[in-house]
């Protein structure tokens, strides 16, 4: 099994669900939606998509995180972030902002606009124990960062975290050396393009459809995922996939497993139920945001 040949199949597929969060912005939740919808190092994946100003509006005024990492990637429209570091970031279409709540972060993410298409993807990902309690941190990726890779077979893959390896070609993208060492690709493709991309034996990887449909697995064992739903792949060293007779554009994760307990209250995703007790108690009291000199 270490020949780098075994393409991972399709082995679960986790439809999104109609969800509300924030203030009541409208979104579809495929991870995250149950304590069993969860592919560790991952916890939660929502999609938000609409052209009408009242599902978005309302934004996510202040709220605390601690324990993990908030991926927000924007494909249409403009958000402003601010945090009690006096973080401030105008997100635009095709921009990525990674923050890392650690020990804790209270933000707020509103959207700048009362017109047209706000579109884009949340993505959760849990630290380890050991860097849980670190100190908050966050990072704008503007779109010039993010690398577009044309695509042998025609189409595009964007490289957000991790290293694009296809068609013989090596491209990091922006984030590298985190704990979980995620892989972030947003991967456009033509009608009957294929795509392999190389992931490393051990880790967790699942692809996100949100366009088209596409046929994933070696073409011999290959099954249709199709939009709005989260296919979780098994065992392998590569991912393969074909797009559908109309294209597909997705996004395919990919991290190293933590296989720590995960106990969630909210925005509070630790190790044990005393540790979300404390958060609870932490942020009651101010001590969740106090920096530590
Ligand atoms: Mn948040």
């Amino acid at each position: 099994m270490s020949s780098g040949n075994t393409t991972r199949e399709l082995q679960r597929i986790i439809e999104s669900v109609a969800a509300s969060d924030g203030a009541g912005v409208k979104l579809r939740r495929s991870l995250g939606q149950s304590p069993f919808a969860r592919l560790d190092p991952f916890l939660m994946l929502d999609e938000f998509s609409s052209f009408d100003a009242n599902d978005y509006i309302a934004g996510f005024p202040a709220h605390p995180h601690r324990g993990f990492e908030t991926v927000t990637y924007l494909l249409d429209g403009h958000m402003l972030h601010e945090d009690h570091l006096g973080n401030r970031g105008d997100l635009k279409s095709g921009a990525v902002q990674w923050m890392t709540a650690g020990r804790g972060i209270i933000h707020s993410e509103m959207p700048q606009q009362e017109h047209g298409r706000m579109r884009g993807f949340q993505l959760w990902i849990n630290l380890p124990a050991r860097e849980k309690m670190k100190p908050a941190g966050y990072r704008d990726i503007g779109p010039a960062e993010i690398p577009a890779v044309p695509l042998r077979g025609g189409g595009r893959a964007k490289v957000i975290a991790g290293t694009l390896e296809s068609d013989g070609r090596s491209v990091p993208g922006p984030m590298q050396g985190l704990a979980t060492d995620p892989l972030y690709l947003d991967v456009e493709l033509p009608a009957g393009a294929a795509f392999t991309q190389a992931v490393a034996g051990g880790h967790n990887a699942f692809i996100y459809v949100f366009e088209g449909s596409l046929s994933v697995g070696a073409p011999a064992a290959a099954r249709t995922l199709v939009t709005h739903a989260a296919g979780v792949l098994g065992k392998g060293d590569r991912v393969e996939v074909t797009a559908g007779a109309v294209g597909a554009r997705f996004l395919l994760l990919a991290g190293r497993p933590l296989g720590e307990p995960v106990v969630q209250h909210g925005p509070f995703v630790m190790n044990t139920r005393e540790e979300i007790e404390q958060a609870i108690r932490d942020y009651q009291s101010g001590e969740l945001t106090r920096t530590t000199s």
